[in-house]
């Protein structure tokens, strides 16, 4: 036999076992985002490396390791995405969406990043985000996480989730607070990892935000982010809650709350999760003022946030699994006999037509009642119909009840919708 060739590694194919909670998130995803008026951008794939590198900053995990680079045949340097904020921003600006206007958007698909694969970490993963472009205050802010809460309640994992929020203040208190922090971590050098000496001047705020449980330890008592805010964000911070706590969102202060990109600025907030073991973090954003006219556009405030698909499938999987829907019919229809064929496939297509959005299966292959009988039972069908010469004569069909034991019943054509309407709904 032929060698078998296997998926890339932390590449995910998506099996018809999950598939179905995909669609249900993505559906809740869309219904969430219309209610609030955003509107879908589609962006491609790949991108100016260029692009990754000036946004989301050159001293980064996800520049400096992450991502996958390569030059494209004309020797320009592409980059497959590896978040969407970048993409949103160089699209706004190149078709002038973000000039002066007020937008609402929302964009879903694959990223790319060459981390070391784990639960709840992969090479391509999927991001559902939302971004609003030029406005400025702390209401949008509030926006963007209402409907986060409410896509949480619309899933029933609102008890599982929480708010943790942080401002970073602005790029200049920012600065100050960069220096007393490189102070802090340069005394305690000794008790850093690797990663943490290596990053303590390079980007020491990325340190705050390292999964290290030693280094975390080492932070105690590290200067607070807080106590260096700009008058201005300590007022759009303090709004902020104001307005979380009236909104009825609950929130904790996270002072060591970072995001690992390098354009935010203000307001940053995470909505953590203890289900899913150590990559708890199931959606994460924040403002990002400043983006926009570094990436060649008129300055133009910004806010939005990115959720992990798969991270949301995970919780819904252990949390929900009773509730889940792995059947793929309703009704299932079996024929015997080579002469009832065309009645069979006459009776489906007649309920297709009728019946819209009932799944209506064909037994294939032909064989005897029993074997196709176990083939309507797999497919987890509330409902078969047993179709013979007898039925097919008569313009009738037999309805056989497959899961609370009620008798089979031979009903007229005319009169099947109905009936079938009233056992599987
Ligand atoms: P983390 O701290 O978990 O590495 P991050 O700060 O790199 O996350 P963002 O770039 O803000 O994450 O992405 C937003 C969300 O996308 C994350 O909160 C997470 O749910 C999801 N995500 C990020 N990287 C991955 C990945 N490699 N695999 C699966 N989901 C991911
Ligand atoms: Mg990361």
């Amino acid at each position: 036999m032929a060698k078998t060739i296997q998926a890339i590694r932390g590449m995910n194919d998506c099996l018809p076992e999950v598939s179905g909670i995909w669609q249900q998130v993505e559906s809740t995803l869309r219904s969430v985002v219309a209610s609030y008026g955003y509107q879908e951008i589609r962006t491609p794939i790949v991108e100016s490396t260029d692009l990754f590198k000036r946004s989301i900053g050159e001293v980064t995990d996800i520049v400096e390791k992450e991502m996958y680079t390569f030059d494209d045949r004309n020797g320009d340097s592409l980059t497959l995405r590896p978040e969407g904020t970048a993409s949103c921003v160089r699209a706004g600006n190149e078709h002038g969406l973000l000039y002066n206007q007020q937008q609402r958007l929302w964009y879903m698909g694959p990223m790319f990043r060459h981390e070391r694969p784990q639960k709840g970490r992969y090479r391509q993963f999927h991001q559902f985000g939302v971004e609003a472009y030029g406005l400025a205050g702390p209401d949008i802010d509030l926006e963007v996480i209402l409907l986060s809460a409410r896509f949480w309640k619309a899933c029933g994992i609102a008890e599982h989730v929480t708010l943790q929020i942080n401002s970073l203040g602005s790029n200049e208190a920012r600065q100050a607070y960069r220096e007393a922090l490189i102070e802090f971590l340069t005394a305690r050098a000794d008790q850093l990892d690797e990663d943490s000496r290596r990053r303590m001047t390079t980007n020491p705020l990325r340190v705050l935000d390292s999964k290290n449980p030693e280094v975390q330890a080492a932070l105690e008592g590290a200067p607070s982010l807080l106590d260096h805010l700009d008058a201005e964000s300590k007022e759009h911070f303090s709004q902020l809650c104001e307005r979380l706590r009236s909104a009825g969102i609950e929130y904790e202060i996270n002072p060591r709350l970072v995001r690992g990109l390098d354009y935010y600025n203000r307001t940053v907030f995470e909505w953590v999760t203890d289900s899913l073991g150590s990559q708890g973090t199931v959606c994460a954003g924040g403002r990002y003022d400043g983006l926009v006219e570094q990436l060649g556009g008129k300055s133009t405030p910004a806010v939005g946030f990115a959720m992990g698909i798969e991270r949301l499938v995970l919780m819904l999987t252990t949390l929900k699994a009773e509730e889940q829907d792995t059947s793929s019919a309703d009704v299932f229809i079996t024929a015997l006999g080579d002469d009832v064929t065309d009645y069979a496939v006459s009776v489906a297509e007649q309920l297709r037509n009728t019946l819209p959005g009932v799944r209506v299966m064909m037994h294939c292959g032909g064989g005897n009642l029993k074997k196709q009988l176990k083939r309507a039972d797999k497919t987890g069908a509330k409902v078969a119909l047993l179709l013979g010469s007898e039925e097919a004569d008569n313009h009738q069909v037999t309805i056989k009840p497959l899961r609370d034991g009620q008798n089979q019943s031979t009903v007229s054509l005319d009169s099947l919708s109905a009936e079938l309407e009233s056992l599987i709904s």
